[in-house]
């Protein structure tokens, strides 16, 4: 990829990293440090090559950027990928290599944990810097992000199904939820405590049997899900899972989960608008996680304070639906203009105290 692409441009810094002893081949990418030092998980991934790494970690900096902007925290947005297997390449000499190569950016990233990496992985990088985030041990640890992810998931999308069902309740809504992992499984829990009907799927098909035994849900094949008749469809797997050919099949009004990048491309969300089907822009909804990350950056954890930080996602997303309605647009470009008007001006601050 040359410099000049659009998604370089619009980075502050790219750093790649290759470390021969321990096999380590990293990049990490700092989209924006304009409202604090850029933040994000590190994800270990069997990339099909280098160009896919490339173009993964650069989508996922720049949606840390909007979803910090979002919450309203003094963080910036960022990424890092290692390149690799993690069942098989993930050793501690890897993992601390990584560690030196956070270290080299003197604090403008802090790594912390995503898809391929636990909190006692992320505390190996940390014995070789203090810019990782997403502990499980320690005066501030926040621990696993996904429940807490989860809870800003099940706001969004009460509020999602206010606006779009005219209800005020998940009580009898049907919900299919596709990827039962971290942030689905307690996200299943969630909207069945509240009474929403369940539909899933799941690759691993243990998981899908738990949250049916836990939560009476009935179990679907993943490729069927998403034209099922659903009120909401959750998607709570990896990203890119809107695109031309599922939007046409799909049957929900509703579209809110987890999973970041959501989005094949742009044009989606507009094919999304046209079709009447309400979508809760991915880094508004999914921002828990990082709302918790950034209590332990500040270094006064307080799980109570969080959760009632969390549940502010809901406020969000009122605010860009309402706006969305108004502007007869998708959530999506509203929730970017919102996003970036925040970045705007913090940037044109920092530029008036130089
Ligand atoms: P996870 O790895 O625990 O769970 C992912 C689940 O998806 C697994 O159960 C896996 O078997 C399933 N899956 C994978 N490919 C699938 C496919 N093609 N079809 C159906 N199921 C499939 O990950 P997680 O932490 O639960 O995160 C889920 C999504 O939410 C990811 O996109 C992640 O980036 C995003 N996210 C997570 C957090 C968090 O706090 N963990 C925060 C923000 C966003």
């Amino acid at each position: 990829m040359l410099m000049t692409s659009t998604a370089f441009r619009d980075h502050e810094e790219v750093a790649f990293f290759r470390d021969p002893h321990s096999g380590l081949k990293a990049i990490i990418a700092v989209h924006s440090t304009a409202l604090g030092p850029a933040c994000g998980g590190v994800r270990f991934h069997a990339y099909g090559n280098e160009q896919e790494a490339i173009d993964d970690v650069l989508r996922l900096s720049a949606a840390m950027s909007l979803k910090s902007a979002l919450a309203g925290l003094p963080l910036g947005g960022g990424k890092s990928v290692i390149i690799g297997d993690p069942g098989k390449d993930k050793t501690p000499a890897l993992l601390a290599a990584f560690g030196r190569a956070v270290e080299c950016l003197g604090g403008r990233y802090i790594a912390a944990e995503d898809v391929g990496m636990s909190p006692s992985d992320i505390a190996i990088v940390g014995g070789e810097t203090r810019h990782v985030a997403g502990l499980d041990q320690g005066p501030a640890a926040s621990g696993d992000p996904s429940p807490v992810t989860a809870r800003g998931v099940w706001r969004g999308i009460e509020v999602a199904v206010r606006h779009r069902l005219g209800r005020n309740t998940l009580e009898g809504i049907t919900v299919g939820v596709l990827g039962l992992g971290h942030v689905g499984g307690a996200l299943a829990g969630l909207l069945s405590d509240a009474g929403a009907r369940l539909v899933v799927a799941d690759i691993a098909e243990e998981r899908c049997r738990t949250v049916a035994d836990r939560c009476g849900a009935r179990i679907v094949d993943v490729d069927v899900l998403v034209g099922e008749r659903l009120d909401v469809f959750a998607p709570c797997a990896l990203g890119g899972i809107l695109n031309a050919e599922t939007v046409g099949q799909l049957e929900a009004p509703v579209v809110a989960g987890a999973a970041n990048n959501q989005l094949a491309d742009e044009t989606i969300a507009d094919a999304l608008h046209a079709r009447g089907i309400l979508y809760a822009p991915d880094f508004a909804i999914n921002a828990g996680g990082i709302v918790n990350v950034a209590a332990e950056i500040a270094g006064n954890y307080d799980r109570a304070a969080v959760m009632r930080r969390v549940d502010r996602i809901g406020d969000t997303l009122d605010e860009i639906f309402l706006r969305a309605a108004r502007e007869g647009r998708s959530p999506h470009f509203v929730a970017v203009d919102l996003a970036q008007e925040r970045l705007d001006a913090a940037r044109a601050a920092r530029q008036q105290t130089r």
